[in-house]
């Protein structure tokens, strides 16, 4: 028997730039045991000041393993999955297809609906990650399954 999975946690890296191996080491040095995230999905800028690889937008990576318990959102990381965008405040229309794909099927893996998906900002009020509406992505996904 698995981890009891009943919640999926949306952020973004708040950063232009990066990918699951580059938020690793932010989190190492934050003392953290590597990164926080179980999934990271790219904006095809994996490093700071590249050029922009449209084969790495919207791109998913593996972070920590579903498995174990995450380190992304204070008080919901042994009931919940965490997803990673990577960026600021804005998103490419890539990632929202593979978030959009990410979550149907772990919805559909749990047994969960869309009511599951949380942004960190719903669950955490001192936040504004990730920094776009994710009711918005609810609906979607609400519309998908019906
Ligand atoms: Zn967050």
């Amino acid at each position: 028997m698995g981890r009891q999975i009943d919640m999926v946690v949306v952020h973004c890296s708040d950063s232009g730039w990066g990918n699951a191996e580059v938020i690793n080491e932010w989190h190492l040095e934050r003392g953290w045991s590597g990164i926080g995230y179980h999934l990271v999905i790219l904006n095809g800028h994996p490093i700071s000041h590249g050029d922009y690889d449209p084969e790495l937008d919207g791109i998913v990576e593996s972070g920590r393993d579903i498995e174990d318990k995450g380190a992304h959102c204070k008080g919901f990381n042994s009931r919940s999955i965490g997803i990673c965008l990577i960026g600021k405040e804005t998103f490419t229309e890539n990632q929202m297809k593979t978030l959009t794909q990410a979550l149907l099927e772990i919805l559909q893996h749990y047994g969960l609906d869309p009511d599951a998906i949380y942004g960190h900002n719903e669950l955490d009020d001192h936040k504004t990650c990730p920094n776009q509406e994710v009711a918005e992505i609810r609906d979607r996904l609400w519309s998908l399954m019906s």
